[in-house]
């Protein structure tokens, strides 16, 4: 535990996790532990709303703190400019150009406002607070409804031209055979290798397997957990589809390992709470299909924060005043 330094609070910031239909502001310290959560539903998806509920939650955040609070971070899903934090673009809440971070600063006038993709910001804090600490090339891939990615090649968080590197999620992996995506390509490994990919590999498996035991589970309660552990338990049906996935899951980590060569690629997100029944299968996969870059020089590994990644790379990126994913070597300590 790190002490407060004496006569002074300890330096924080508040990190928002702002997803499609939830929110939640934590307390985060400099070295990344959460001092304190707070959290509310979102219904209305209306950009009045949204604010509103957020500036609730951040506002009950900044109260409960007992630390020197440097700024306010906010992870959102969409493409962020985050020089003026304005949601260019969000499916998930419909969006254009909803000027976001504008907003929260008008409630917020004493405080930093910084306003990042959600899935950059949770591969800042993984890897300044979480599996990523120590190396320079670094992947994060969560495995959720979606998949969320970010890189760190050299010790820099990419972000692209148009702030759009990191979308690993949508690059095609099956162009010809593979599922629909969100995003409205065919194949992509988000559609493919998420927690929702699962979950369609079983249904597509499904006519083939007629004594399957997760034939009797309700089809709105069959989610990736469910065909996980029934794979574990050595039924037929969902060990098809947990190879199906696995296979899809590897083609991918072999292609991101071909673009950015990275030491470390974490796995987080739900289907990642499989741990080594996972990565015991896709790590000779990923292998086999690993050319041209030296073999078996990539670890994969499971994230270590969890659902906190977001709301504590927000909260970072508050306190270093933008998504560096390395402090210059002056601000060291
Ligand atoms: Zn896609």
């Amino acid at each position: 535990m790190q002490q407060a330094r004496k006569g002074s609070a300890m330096r924080g910031a508040i990190g928002v996790d702002l997803g499609g239909s939830h929110v939640m502001a934590a307390v985060v310290d400099e070295v990344g532990e959460i001092h304190g959560t707070f959290e509310q539903d979102i219904e209305d998806h209306t950009p009045a709303s949204v604010v509103e509920i957020l500036a609730t939650v951040v506002r009950s955040a900044i109260e409960s703190s007992k630390h020197e609070i440097a700024g306010i971070g906010i992870g959102s899903p969409g493409n962020i400019d985050p020089g003026t934090g304005t949601i260019r673009y969000s499916p998930n809440f419909g969006w254009e150009n909803v000027p976001l971070g504008q907003r929260v600063r008008e409630l917020f006038p004493k405080y930093t406002v910084f306003l990042g993709n959600d899935a950059r910001c949770a591969t800042l804090g993984e890897y300044v607070h979480g599996v990523g600490q120590g190396t320079k090339d670094f992947v994060l891939l969560t495995l959720g409804t979606g998949i969320g990615g970010g890189i760190v090649s050299n010790g820099i968080l990419a972000l692209g031209h148009q702030m759009g590197a990191g979308e690993i999620g949508h690059h095609q992996i099956r162009p010809d055979s593979g599922f629909v995506c969100g995003c409205g390509k065919v194949g992509c490994f988000e559609a493919q290798a998420s927690g929702t990919g699962l979950i369609r590999h079983a249904m597509r498996l499904a006519p083939s397997f007629p004594r399957s035991v997760l034939l009797d589970v309700p089809r709105e309660k069959l989610g990736s957990k469910a065909i996980r552990k029934a794979a574990q338990t050595g039924d037929q049906h969902a060990l098809a589809a947990w190879t199906a996935y696995c296979d899809d899951l590897a083609i991918g980590l072999a292609n991101v390992i071909a673009f950015v060569n990275p030491e470390v690629i974490a796995l987080g997100g739900g289907v990642s709470s499989a741990g080594d029944f996972m990565l015991d299968r896709i790590k000779p996969l990923v292998e086999l299909r690993t050319t041209m870059v030296p073999r078996g020089t990539t670890r994969i590994v499971r994230a270590t924060l969890g659902n906190d990644a977001g709301a504590v790379g927000a909260a970072t990126a508050a306190m270093r005043g933008g998504l560096l994913a390395r402090l210059p070597p002056t601000a060291v300590a």
